[in-house]
């Protein structure tokens, strides 16, 4: 006989990344079970399955997601690349063959980082809220694709299949092991390359703390039912008090 899924197992496509990695974590400490799937492996936690395999790929998604009731999707080209074809590729076709396979796998729940430049029209936003028009000249081709990616997901909630979704924006994300915010900014610092001030100096910008970031998926996951009214919704997240939880 074949056990009925666990509510408590669970996927995370772009696992082995920055901030996929923090949330297998933390969803391991809370008691899940963890299967990542990524092109890559980059570390091992016991318990943890890795699936190695491309998210364009149906096949290798379906095998990944047998018995899975709730998937993250926080995958995606690092945001530097000028390689628009691959950003098209992996963030839109392959976003809609994430959801294709979520469905035919009978997944039910599925949460997507999204980013809060998604409504960012190179103008300055104070407590921007979620009611902010998606940008209608995304700032770059990446965040185009998250537009549309975003989108895709959200479209796809669906109470009658039992298929819901909910998308999460963060901004600038740092913490343990970020490859690239903060190594940046110091790497330019100490080449000298920060001695420029664009505007006044009074120029704000957001940037998370991971173990917020993470939190913010999990509480979205494990509010994601029916009736509630984060489905097909999606919801900036910021810094106030870092959260220990
Ligand atoms: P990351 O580059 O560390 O991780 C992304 C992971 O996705 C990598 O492990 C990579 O191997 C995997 N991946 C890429 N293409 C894939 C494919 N075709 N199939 C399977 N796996 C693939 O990036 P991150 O900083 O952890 O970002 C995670 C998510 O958060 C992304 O969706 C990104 O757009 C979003 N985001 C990040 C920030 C930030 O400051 N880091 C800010 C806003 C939004």
């Amino acid at each position: 006989t074949r056990l009925r899924p666990s509510s408590k197992r669970c996927a995370v496509i772009g696992g082995s990344g920055f901030l996929g990695r923090h949330l297998v974590e933390r969803l391991v400490d809370k008691g899940y079970t963890v299967t990542v799937f990524d092109i890559r492996q980059s570390y091992t936690i016991p318990g943890v399955t890795f699936h190695q395999g491309d998210l364009c790929d149906k096949q290798a998604l379906l095998k990944a997601l047998q018995d899975v009731l709730l998937v993250f999707h926080c995958a995606s080209p690092a945001p530097g690349s000028d390689d628009r074809a691959l950003f098209h590729r992996v963030n839109i076709d392959g976003t809609r063959t994430v959801i294709e396979a979520c469905q035919e796998a009978g997944v039910q729940r599925l949460v997507l980082t999204s980013s809060a430049s998604v409504v960012f029209e190179g103008t300055d936003i104070k407590n921007g809220k979620e009611d902010l028009p998606y940008a209608k000249k995304p700032i770059d081709y990446y965040t185009e694709t998250k537009i549309q990616q975003e989108k895709l997901v959200l479209n796809a909630c669906s109470k009658e299949r039992g298929f819901l979704t909910v998308a999460i924006r963060p901004h600038g994300i740092f913490g343990p092991r970020d490859p690239q915010l903060v190594p940046i900014l110091v790497d330019t610092a100490r080449r000298g390359k920060m001695k420029f001030i664009i505007g006044d100096g009074s120029n704000l910008v957001d940037f998370t703390f991971v173990e917020n970031v993470v939190h913010g998926h999990i509480l979205a996951a494990e509010c994601l039912k029916a009736e509630s009214p984060l489905c097909g919704q999606a919801y900036h997240i910021t810094n106030d008090e870092p959260v220990r939880f």
